[in-house]
């Protein structure tokens, strides 16, 4: 490991980071009430209800059984009494049915020493039905973790990249798993490796990481046998675009890559080790409005009023709450937007960090040109949407956003254009 690499093109530079101070990452409290929403995003098929209301649920019962492709089981994250079961407009803005369970009676995981089972002696078939039965997740993007483990197993030449790159100037999830976890994030890798039989195991850090925490990792993965290579990377937002990091690491396409994040390797751990579904997660909670940031290990389902208030509320005005980071823009509405099993990071922003301005022309600047990873020019497509000639925007290339913010981030008109966008790319999507 010697060169930096970076992303051939576009992108925003992140290079002042907010403090963090490294510390021990506590359990927040159980919620009260957890609302669990039955649809990770708009893409996923809906898990479907197997209690009723009234029903008494145990910590970690099966509650909605997925079907299908896209489709994961949920679990009840906490002991309790299903309260009702309706319908949640998401910060995303589509609906989903979700479950509300009340907090009651007695914990089957909690406090409890977690078995750890020796997952050596299972076989393939054996991890696969436990990925499924625990619901994981890709935390990264909400998708199922046993159809990207099953599709990565029936192509050759695969490479697990373990992205721990953090993408902007807040969040450090993934560094301070890589930091606390790392045994068990290199143990999820041999379980991940004995699936998919990769080629080869990339481990992308960012150019702040310790060094001396290489040697950690490196001693890690020699003790459970597994090759892997350590490639350290300029921070840069959007770094999780799997044609980025294909190109960052010379490859020709993305067709040959599992990309696992370290918060999604400790669900994949929990789960085979200790038996656990995917039922809790960690989160980072900061931004200007909030007096420090902290990570918590969070029970899905909690909102995210509670995760403020037991960080100690906000110390500013919020101009602004995003979920995950500050770029693609997804605010959440209210304070009880619920964690979800793709959620990272909660950001109490004020308008000294939000720099909220009305919408101007656009002066051609380039900005957005010059920020957008794909290659598009971003103000032409907004220009063309603007006219209502959508047919010529999809030939300008608007099937290839990827949504990633980085151009609406960059431009000095306040133009709405990754909105813009992903509004025509769904409306076109569910025709
Ligand atoms: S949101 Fe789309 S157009 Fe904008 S920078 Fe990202 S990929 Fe390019
Ligand atoms: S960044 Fe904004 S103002 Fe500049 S060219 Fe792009 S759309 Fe126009």
């Amino acid at each position: 490991m010697t060169n930096v690499r970076g992303f051939k093109r576009g992108g925003v530079s992140t290079v002042s980071r907010i403090h963090y101070h490294s510390e021990p990452i506590e359990n927040a409290f159980l919620p009260m009430n957890a609302l669990l929403l039955l649809r990770e995003n708009q893409f996923s098929v809906e898990a479907k209800p197997v209690v009723s209301e009234g029903q008494e649920v145990k910590e970690g019962q099966l509650v909605a059984r997925g079907y299908g492709k896209n489709s994961s089981h949920v679990h009840s994250p906490i002991p309790g009494i299903v309260r009702r079961i309706g319908k949640t407009v998401t910060p995303d803005g589509y609906e989903t049915t979700s479950i509300v369970i009340s907090l009651e009676g007695s914990f089957s995981v909690l406090g409890k020493r977690p078995e750890r089972y020796l997952w050596r002696s299972l076989n393939k078939t054996d991890i696969s039905h436990i990925i499924q039965d625990k619901g994981l997740m890709r935390v990264s993007t909400g998708e199922p973790l046993h159809q990207i483990i099953s599709d990565c197993s029936k192509r050759d030449g695969i490479i697990i990249a373990v992205n721990a790159l953090e993408m902007d100037q807040y969040r450090r999830v993934e560094e301070e798993i890589m930091l606390r976890r790392i045994n068990d994030v290199v143990d999820a890798c041999a379980i991940a490796a004995r699936m998919v039989k990769p080629d080869r195991i990339v481990f992308m850090i960012d150019t702040d990481f310790p060094k001396a925490q290489i040697p950690v990792i490196m001693l890690a993965a020699a003790q459970t046998e597994l090759e892997i290579s350590v490639e350290r990377f300029q921070r840069r937002f959007p770094q999780d675009l799997p044609r980025q990091i294909a190109i960052a690491l010379g490859l020709k396409d993305d067709s040959s890559l599992c990309i696992l994040e370290p918060s999604t390797l400790v669900v994949l751990h929990d789960a085979i080790v200790s038996n656990k579904p995917h039922i809790e997660q960690y989160v980072y909670i900061g931004g200007g409005a909030m007096k420090a940031p902290v990570i918590l290990k969070a029970r899905i389902g909690t909102t995210i009023g509670d995760l403020i208030e037991e960080c100690g509320g906000f110390s500013g005005q919020p101009d602004r709450i995003c979920i995950n980071d500050p770029y693609r823009g997804l605010a959440a509405a209210d304070l009880d937007v619920p964690l979800t099993r793709s959620t990272r990071a909660v950001l109490a922003l004020t308008k000294h960090e939000t720099k909220p301005a009305s919408e101007r022309p656009c002066n051609r600047c380039g900005n957005c040109l010059r920020a957008c990873p794909e290659g598009l020019h971003p103000y032409l497509l907004n220009k063309l949407l603007l006219a209502d000639k959508i047919e010529e925007a999809f030939a300008a290339g608007l099937g290839r956003c990827t949504f990633c913010g980085a151009c609406a981030y960059t431009c000095w008109s306040r133009i709405p254009l990754v909105e813009r966008f992903k509004s025509v790319c769904l409306k076109d999507k569910s025709r």
